[in-house]
């Protein structure tokens, strides 16, 4: 097995950093769980694409990316068996390649699955849930080596309380997925009046499949996104994805943030400018996978919380002006998501249909300001914090938002006694 000593572990964003004593990247799972056997303290990475400080530890780290097979596909059962390393982008082309395709995905496919698993990652669209909803069963490799075979139906009860875990029970060793025939997206992404999209939410969460809103600080304008989903034809020209998706959203943009670095108020201009001039209205057609993924951001931080959708309105028109009349100088896009209501016990979306809104900013500057007073709106309106991104709550702020949590923690105690799989971003979540 692939092994390292003090390997220096640094997350996507490069926001959190540890050294692991040891780092393993194992291929079989005798190696696995040799690994997990053999040390005291063990954490798990997928693709280190969480902002959180989720992944880290100073003693072992067993990365997955060898662990990324595809086990099996059932085209008549529409389903896929896969190891949990696999990486979304890999599953959408081996999917597209039989005709099929996973039914909703967030902004990026770079994510482990079982990343994405284990953190509630989600897209958007009041009829979808999280990611995780798409699992028909995992399989859970316990501390003590034993494993656990969970089935959404059959092992209901368990498979709610285990499947957004953050790493702690152990680890996720195989993934059967439910999957759809392949289908493609009709975009139809404008720009509209900020007051008008919050006045029309409803109306637009409701009747779009995959509705999402992007509001650049201090532009009374929103892009508003806009999915269909159709099995029309895919129409969408080589030379406007390399124009907008290659040119405008990733080299002009980037150049727009080192202008808006030379100084910070700048950039309420550049905002403006980037939606009002740049933002041209869409209508393609493209498959799925090709338009829930955004091109890839330039570095930045994140802080993104899950609120009852009834009070949206409330809640985008108290922070759109908060923002406003603040000293913060946002270079990023706030994004606003929307996900169906579950049952996963550590689903920030548990028994509530949610509005996701994030506050991201590619500035470390002023950040912890600008999250401070983020958390304090998110917590009157009795937010969930995304696992995956940054947060600064304790274990009494969790007990109060997730009804389950002493489930969850009970069952923690259970499966691992002895902590094995603890690290101090576990530890400020249940103790
Ligand atoms: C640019 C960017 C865009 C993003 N877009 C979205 C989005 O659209 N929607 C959204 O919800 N989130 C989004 N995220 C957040 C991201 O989806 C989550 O943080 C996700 O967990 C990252 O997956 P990963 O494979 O990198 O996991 P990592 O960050 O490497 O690991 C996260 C945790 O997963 C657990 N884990 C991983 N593999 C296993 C395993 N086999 N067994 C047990 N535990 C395991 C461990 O606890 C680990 O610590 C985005 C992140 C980035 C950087």
């Amino acid at each position: 097995m692939q092994q390292q000593s003090n390997f220096r572990f640094t997350n996507w964003a490069k926001n959190e950093t540890c050294i692991a004593q040891k780092y393993f990247v194992p291929e079989t799972e005798a190696e696995l769980m040799d690994a997990i056997a053999n040390n005291k303290t063990v954490r798990f990475t997928g693709t280190g694409h969480s902002w959180s400080a989720i992944c880290l530890n100073t003693e072992a780290l067993i990365n997955l990316d060898r662990y990324n097979k595809i086990l099996h596909l059932d085209k008549e059962k529409l389903q896929i068996k896969v190891q949990p390393g696999i990486k979304l982008w890999q599953l959408n082309e081996e999917l597209d390649k039989h005709g099929l395709a996973l039914t909703n995905l967030g902004s990026i496919a770079k994510q482990s699955l079982a990343g994405a698993m284990c953190t509630a990652t989600h897209g958007s669209g009041i009829q979808f849930q999280i990611l995780a909803s798409q699992i028909e069963e995992f399989t859970l490799i316990k501390a003590n080596g034993e494993k656990l075979v969970l089935h959404h139906e059959r092992d209901k009860e368990l498979f709610n309380l285990c499947v957004v875990n953050l790493g702690c029970l152990g680890v996720v060793s195989e993934i059967t997925l439910n999957v759809v025939p392949a289908f493609n997206l009709h975009d139809r992404t404008s720009v509209m009046n900020l007051e008008q999209a919050i006045n029309q939410l409803h109306e637009m969460v409701n009747s779009i499949d995959h509705f999402k809103l992007w509001w650049f600080p201090h532009v009374d304008d929103v892009v508003v996104y806009r999915y269909t989903r159709t099995q029309e034809k895919v129409n969408d020209s080589r030379f406007r994805q390399w124009l907008m998706d290659e040119i405008l959203s990733v080299s002009v943009y980037r150049l727009f943030i080192k202008i808006g670095n030379i100084n910070r108020d700048w950039r309420k201009r550049i905002n403006r400018a980037l939606v009002k001039k740049f933002m041209q209205p869409l209508n393609r057609i493209e498959k799925s996978y090709k338009v829930f993924n955004v091109p890839e951001p330039p570095l930045h931080r994140e802080v993104e919380w899950a609120f009852d959708i009834s009070v949206a309105k409330e809640l985008l028109r108290e922070y759109t002006q908060m923002i406003n009349a603040s000293a913060h100088r946002i270079n990023f896009i706030q994004e606003i998501r929307f996900t169906k209501s579950d049952d996963y016990a550590l689903s920030p979306c548990y028994q509530r249909d949610t509005i996701w809104l994030g506050a991201y900013n590619a500035d470390n500057f002023g950040w912890k300001e600008l999250m401070n007073d983020f958390e304090q709106l998110a917590k009157k309106y009795n937010g969930r914090p995304h696992w995956g991104k940054e947060f600064s709550c304790n274990s009494e702020y969790f007990e109060a938002v997730y009804p389950k949590l002493d489930d969850f923690k009970t069952l923690r105690s259970q499966v691992d006694p002895h902590g094995k799989f603890i690290n101090e971003y576990i530890s400020k979540i249940f103790f």
